[in-house]
């Protein structure tokens, strides 16, 4: 804990970032093209043709294809080797700097609160990107459910290579001091804790607790349904993406599934988990897909279309999942 002094200080040290800029603006390391376009059309399965169809954009209002607004963001990504820099490593920005101050002092933990983005015009192939980050506010000190902290806002302009103005972001994050779990705090106080680790504990929030709560006390897995269409969904969420009604009930699985892709997890070993390590994506009887484990299994038998039944069962001290197992023809 901070003596007012010293929290008097840090808070200055912080608030002096507001409005100063993250550094130098960020220019995309790729023009935008077709290429990066289409692997992400693919994979968002968006099948607009001002996208992707040259043939039909040339025909269109624009002229030619454009990038979706929502990669916008994605152009001026700095790569994978961010992943690997370290909490003590010299800072690449200012934003980690600022980061590291908090770090210092304790707010640790960091988590995403919101995310507002506005597009004004579109990317088109062969646009260079750039972004120009600055710090807009940072709030007074605030007591959350995960811990005490600051939310820090940030605002990006997107531009092209003549200035335009294509979009702005919006991001927020909370910079907070972790709140004790209670098993930690039970061990570090010496008190009689398994020393086997368990796996890692689902995020709980109001649109999946219920899912979770049918696992843990019912040894259930339900899917959740629209009370107005009857379209079932999964994974749990607060609007059908078919007829966009907030009603829902839930039905329960069967549990009789078909494996719709695998992975076999070998490296790193992750502790709590037991190895060799299947996880699959299991296309549920009801029509739903369910990502899960298959157990008691080769993983050299793992094929996909395998038909698989599953049961919720404890998988550790602490933890109850739905884990299939093929079925024997
Ligand atoms: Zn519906």
């Amino acid at each position: 804990m901070m003596n007012p002094e010293e929290k008097k200080a840090f808070e200055k040290q912080i608030h002096a970032y507001i409005g100063k800029e993250f550094g130098p603006a960020l220019v995309g390391q790729d023009d935008v093209n077709q290429a990066m376009v289409r692997q992400w059309c693919e994979v968002m399965g968006d099948a607009n043709p001002a996208y992707t169809d040259t043939e039909w954009a040339a025909t269109s209002s624009r002229g030619g294809t454009i990038a979706p607004p929502s990669m916008l963001h994605i152009w001026v990504m700095q790569g994978y080797p961010m992943a690997f820099i370290k909490p003590d490593d010299p800072p690449v920005d200012r934003q980690r700097e600022l980061h590291q101050i908090f770090d210092k002092y304790g707010y640790k933990g960091v988590v995403a609160t919101n995310c507002t983005t506005e597009f004004f015009t579109e990317a088109k192939p062969g646009d260079s990107i750039q972004s120009h980050s600055t710090f807009d506010t940072i709030s007074d000190e605030k007591a959350t459910g995960i811990g005490t902290g600051y939310f820090i806002e940030t605002v990006t302009n997107f531009t092209n290579q003549d200035g335009e103005k294509l979009g702005r972001m919006v991001f927020r994050v909370l910079k907070f001091i972790p709140t004790a779990q209670p098993a930690a705090a039970e061990e570090s106080s010496g008190g009689a804790m398994s020393k086997d680790p368990t796996r890692l504990a689902p995020a709980l929030g109001h649109d999946n607790k219920w899912w979770w709560d049918a696992v843990n006390n019912d040894d259930k897995v339900l899917i959740q349904r629209c009370k107005s269409c009857e379209t079932l969904r999964h994974p749990p969420r607060p609007m059908c993406h078919k007829c966009q009604s907030l009603e829902w009930d839930s039905i329960e699985s069967t549990m009789d599934g078909t494996v719709n892709s695998f992975c076999v997890i070998c490296y790193p070993e992750i502790p709590g988990y037991s190895y060799p390590l299947v996880g699959a994506v299991i296309e549920l009887a009801e029509g739903t897909r369910l990502v899960s484990n298959v157990v008691d299994v080769d993983p050299d038998d793992m094929v996909i279309g395998m038909k698989v039944k599953g049961t919720v069962e404890q998988v550790d001290e602490v933890t109850k999942l739905p884990q299939f197992r093929p079925v024997k023809s």
